[in-house]
């Protein structure tokens, strides 16, 4: 049985995932979690918190935003317009397909491999007519590619003009609550905020379990920074770090094969910034400490036409499977001041925070002030909110009514030319504004969890199991006892309530032989094993096999969940054996 058959077996039979809504004949790219799964993913939330934000809690901070967000924000990002795939329908039979999908299996049959990326419609068109390239479920001749958004919409409330969508990326709720999230950090750069959510993708035809999903969760930091300063002050930490990276200049020459640099070595030659260089290796390090080898691994840029619309810089990296090759799981975008800059047009609200300058300099600034008279004959004792508004929307009024406008819509108040005086001012400052700019990597949480568990898979002859790292495994201890003995059961429940209780994720099983229960345990990646045999009775010890090795030793009782937790916490079995003064197990 090859790895990844393995984990296609034990998936939906162990509770790890299966395809959602199952009664009713399944829906393509919906899947749910068991509770392996969920247990699982939390493991792999929790060491991504671990890498990414917990040592740098004085630069990042974490949020949740909303999944459904109003219409304007998609605008601005530019989502409505260009967050799209092309879609080609079956002349004959209607089955629709995604176009660069659809090419790339059909010439893959003829062995031909062309990049596909970033290609137009017409260039799809030609493609399939060059190739001659029909239906592949009925034979029947393809249309033209058609260009198909990829957002979910629903109506917000009641009124159906109230366009919602679901996101289909964290990022937005960062953005577009930059203004509060700057004030929280004291207006400083560099600081970059995560955020770990659901989100939604309308993909056109998914058909390969958990690496495309319809709705799946992100893990995204948007790392906001001086574009004048773009220094990492962490990347010296992770210099060890060797980094796989196949940068533009390889790509354009159709090399796939990376380079290994270190952090700085990637921002000394320019293919990343450093901060980007600094999540890179923080990257290469969560997916080796969850079991996949750094050599199983790449970065590989995007050339500019392949690039989404926001991105200036792109790396995927990507992890190397035996069932889909090579899979992207998290990208890294250098995503400039387009987000903030776009939300800033749109929105009217300022985005902008200020640098010291090291001469001051003088600035020629348009200033509004309020005229409270004529204000208070138009709103009366509203007059407070309505210099207030004025106040905060200074250049959006001042750009209205210095264009030729009569009135401009300030946050519901309509201001009039007689209202505010615009003055020019000329004043001396010693900072200006600036418009941060982001470096983004954005992981997919549910390919992330594919590709460690596949990665895990060890075949040796008949028997299988999943070595997973001890802090990654969604149970951690079996609680067995040798046979179905009152007794046995009894002290078994005991401790395994005891771990239950000390937070410690633990099965308790008493059916089937032992070697079978054993089997059972690996077969989920279960760490380790204790058995209640003939001598726990005796002098209150039990054994405690180890997955890997199947080693065991013998343990006082009251010892097991400081073991358990020692084991979970990454700590090796022979160093937790000696630790607790574990004996050598005579059978
Ligand atoms: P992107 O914004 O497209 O770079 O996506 C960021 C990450 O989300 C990718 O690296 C993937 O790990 C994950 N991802 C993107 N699309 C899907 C999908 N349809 N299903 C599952 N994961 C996805």
């Amino acid at each position: 049985m090859s790895r990844s058959e393995v984990v296609a077996d034990i998936a939906a039979r162990r509770g790890f995932y299966w395809p959602s809504f199952e009664i009713y004949g399944g829906v393509g790219g919906f899947y749910d979690y068991g509770p392996l799964g969920v247990a699982m993913r939390r493991n792999i939330i929790a060491k991504w918190r671990k890498i990414f934000i917990e040592p740098y809690q004085d630069v990042i901070i974490e949020v949740e935003t909303p999944v459904i967000m109003p219409e304007p924000v998609f605008r601005a990002s530019g989502h409505l317009e260009h967050f799209t795939d092309y879609v080609i329908t079956c002349q004959k039979c209607g089955r629709k397909y995604r176009a660069d999908h659809l090419i790339d299996e059909e010439l893959s049959k003829r062995g031909i491999k062309l990049s596909l990326e970033g290609l137009s419609g017409e260039q799809l068109d030609e493609i399939v007519a060059k190739y001659g390239i029909k239906c592949p479920n009925c034979g029947g001749p393809l249309g033209k590619a058609e260009r198909f958004n990829l957002l979910f919409k629903t109506t917000i409330g009641p009124y159906s003009t109230e366009a919602g969508y679901l996101r289909p990326e964290t990022a937005q709720g960062m953005f577009v609550a930059f203004p509060r999230l700057a004030d929280y950090v004291g207006r400083k750069v560099p600081f970059g905020v995560a955020q770990i959510g659901r989100v939604g993708r309308n993909e056109i035809s998914p058909r390969q379990g958990l690496i495309r999903l319809r709705e799946f969760s992100q893990m995204e930091i948007e790392l906001f920074f001086d574009p004048a300063n773009p220094s990492c002050p962490y990347l010296s930490e992770v210099e060890g770090v060797e980094i796989p990276i196949v940068p533009e200049e390889l790509v354009a020459r159709g090399s796939q094969d990376p380079l290994w640099l270190s952090p700085s070595q990637v921002a000394a030659k320019g293919y990343a910034n450093e901060w980007m260089a600094f999540f890179m290796a923080l990257s290469v390090k969560f997916l080796a400490e969850m079991g996949v080898a750094p050599d199983r691994q790449k970065f590989v840029a995007k050339l500019p036409h392949e690039r989404a619309h926001y991105a200036a810089t792109v790396y995927d990296q990507m992890a190397f499977t035996e069932r889909f090759g090579w899979v992207e799981v998290s990208g890294h975008a250098y995503r400039t001041d387009y987000d903030l800059s776009r939300h800033a047009h749109f929105s009217g609200q300022e985005m902008f925070l200020e640098r010291r300058l090291k001469q001051p300099k003088e600035v020629e600034e348009v200033r509004v002030y309020p005229n409270p008279a004529a204000i208070r004959a138009k709103y009366g004792d509203k007059m407070g909110d309505v210099i207030r508004a004025i106040q905060r929307r200074q250049g959006a009024v001042a750009s209205a009514l210095s264009s030729g406008a009569d009135s401009v819509d300030v946050e519901g108040f309509f201001i009039t030319r007689d209202m505010v005086y615009i003055k020019r001012e000329r004043r001396r400052t010693d900072v200006e504004k600036f418009i941060p700019h982001v470096i983004e990597p954005s992981f997919g949480l549910d390919r992330i969890l594919y590709v460690v568990l596949e990665s895990s898979v060890v075949v040796e002859g008949e028997r299988r199991y999943l070595k997973l790292p001890p802090d990654i495994a969604p149970i951690t201890a079996c609680v067995l006892p040798i046979v179905k003995r009152p007794q046995y059961v009894e002290e078994g429940r005991r401790l395994a309530r005891a771990l239950w209780r000390a937070g410690v994720a633990a099965i308790y099983d008493d059916e089937g032989t032992i070697g079978s229960r054993y089997a059972s345990c690996d077969e989920i990646g279960v760490p380790i094993a204790v058995t209640i045999d003939e001598q726990t009775p005796k002098d209150s010890t039990v054994t405690i096999r180890d997955r890997d090795t199947r080693r065991q030793v013998r343990l006082a009782l009251e010892k097991v969940v400081d073991f358990a937790i020692a084991i979970r916490s990454s700590t090796p079995f022979d160093e937790a054996s000696s630790r607790l003064g574990a004996t050598p197990f005579k059978a």
